[in-house]
């Protein structure tokens, strides 16, 4: 049997109703695994080793009872903005940096339910804004693949616990790109599912309109396993769409042949990155030999896309953290005189210079006399990107294109270069403008040895497909298999 922690959930699940292995020896070697490794990648904002433990021996007992579902006892690490009650959850801020949620998010509620074991909070950009989880106030998390360079972001920590086999899955979110980026520039596979399939209850909210959760892991079949157990309908979040979602496993293994990929012709002049246009043209032949059939395709407004989404998102994210104001919760500035001094003060001190950024930027756009030059106009622009989507998706069955236009860059790179940082986001951020489902899939490697994710988008609510596709693709590859010497 292979080392515990180099298992996927799907393997593990199989060793334990085996009666092989316990939860609570899967957990004890994660957590040695995150001693050994966390002082270099710093994945975590909070371990609970006590905690994961506690969890895991309930887990066994579920087990025992024969009360065990497909991940029960598997260890998984959850981005630091979803509530878990009673435990920090800081959204990486220094103004949440005290802050212990009262109630479990609806996917952390699901986790536990299922008898997953929550091994700590993932480090991400503070609130979820930047691509690199360099605006964390607890510090920068690093690539597994090569310690100077960034993750990607916001769920860096997520895609890097994964990758460093310091989880065996993770939850992420994913705005413009959170999920996908950093599962690209770590090597793993994530996906963002269709905006209302998973619920947002207990997420710290970014932008509104776009935030949505999903999974990142190793393969394809852990992806799968876990969307069965995010999708569904919650009342507490008026967003999510009452509806049925098929047992995503059941397409793991459907035949690909005839299908139709769409290559939109924008994206692809966009990319000036060497190794990244190997890596796709490859994964291109590889489909073919599958039997799917390639047409090209246009999405005439994509170069609009981080335009409008830097007015949406900061717009929404200044109307968002209103609410972070020192009085009920979350840090308090110590000196002040009277309540606006206070307000002030908690603000300067607890947010970092990208989450003042978002603020400035879309007060300003909301601001009486520019709402309807910058928020609304931004607003018809998303419609028609949607629109561009939906007339692509008559003439195939999803969209091929890579995660984004570089390898992996360094530690400080682009942290003085918000322009430069946002382009990074320039293939993901169309995805959740039009609330589609997009996944990442590591499709090979740099010449530096970084890894390179293929980016497949659906329409809506046909994660199935993107199921279906990859798990074809990972069948024919191996690079998802590929792990980083650490
Ligand atoms: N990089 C983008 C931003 O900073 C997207 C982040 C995200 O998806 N949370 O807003």
């Amino acid at each position: 049997m292979p080392e515990l922690h180099d298992m996927t959930a799907s393997e593990l699940a199989r060793v334990l109703i085996s009666g092989e292995t316990t939860s609570v020896e899967i957990t004890r070697s994660l957590l040695a695994r995150i001693d050994k490794l966390e002082e270099s990648i710093h994945a975590y904002v909070t371990v609970d080793p006590d905690s994961a433990l506690e969890m895991a021996a309930e887990a066994d007992r579920m087990i025992a009872a024969g009360k065990a579902g497909p991940l029960t006892g598997i260890p998984i690490a959850v981005k630091d903005n979803m509530c878990i009650k009673g435990r920090k959850t800081s959204c990486g801020s220094r103004i949440l940096g005290n802050f212990k949620p009262p109630y479990d998010a609806t996917v952390v509620r699901r986790l536990k339910d299922a008898g997953m074991v929550i091994l700590g909070s993932a480090n991400m950009d503070e609130f979820a804004m930047g691509s690199s989880t360099e605006t964390s106030y607890w510090g920068p998390t690093r690539n597994p693949w090569n310690t100077e360079m960034i993750p990607g972001g916001s769920s860096g920590g997520s895609a890097a616990a994964v990758a460093a086999k310091e989880a065996v899955v993770s939850l992420g979110s994913d705005t413009g790109g959170s999920i996908r980026l950093p599962a690209a520039f770590c090597g793993v596979t994530g996906i963002k599912p269709t905006y209302g399939a998973v619920s947002r209850f207990g997420l710290v909210a970014y932008a509104s309109s776009l935030d949505q959760i999903g999974p990142i892991a190793r393969d394809v079949k852990d992806i799968a396993l876990l969307l069965n157990l995010l999708c569904g309908h919650d009342p507490m979040d008026s967003t999510s769409v009452p509806r049925e979602y098929p047992d995503f496993t059941s397409f793991l293994e459907k035949p690909v042949k005839g299908m139709t990929l769409g290559l939109p012709t924008e994206f692809f002049s966009k990319l000036d990155n060497e190794d990244v246009s190997r890596a796709v043209a490859d994964a291109r032949k590889t489909f073919e030999d599958l039997g799917i059939k390639f047409v090209d395709l246009s999405l005439p407004h994509l170069d609009y896309g981080i335009a409008a989404y830097y007015i949406i998102a900061p717009s929404e994210a200044s109307s968002n953290l209103a609410r972070y104001d020192g009085v009920k919760y979350g840090h308090r500035a110590e000196e002040y005189s009277g309540i606006i001094d206070m307000y002030c003060n908690t603000r300067a001190e607890g947010f970092g210079p990208e989450v003042k950024r978002r603020i400035m930027l879309g007060t300003y756009a909301l601001s009486s006399g520019y709402y309807d030059a910058y928020y609304v106009k931004a607003a018809k622009v998303r419609t028609l990107i949607t629109n561009d989507f939906k007339k692509a998706f008559e003439s195939c069955d999803a969209i091929f294109c890579p995660t984004a236009p570089s390898p992996a860059f360094r530690i400080g790179e682009k942290i003085d270069d918000p322009m430069q940082m946002y382009l990074t986001d320039v293939f993901t951020i169309p995805v959740n403008m039009a609330g589609l489902p997009g996944m990442a899939i590591p499709a090979g490697f740099s010449r530096d040895g970084l890894p390179i994710g293929l980016q497949l988008i659906a329409p809506h609510f046909k994660e199935e497909v993107l199921v279906q596709l990859s798990a074809a693709f990972q069948r024919e590859t191996d690079h998802h298999l590929k792990t980083p010497a650490l």
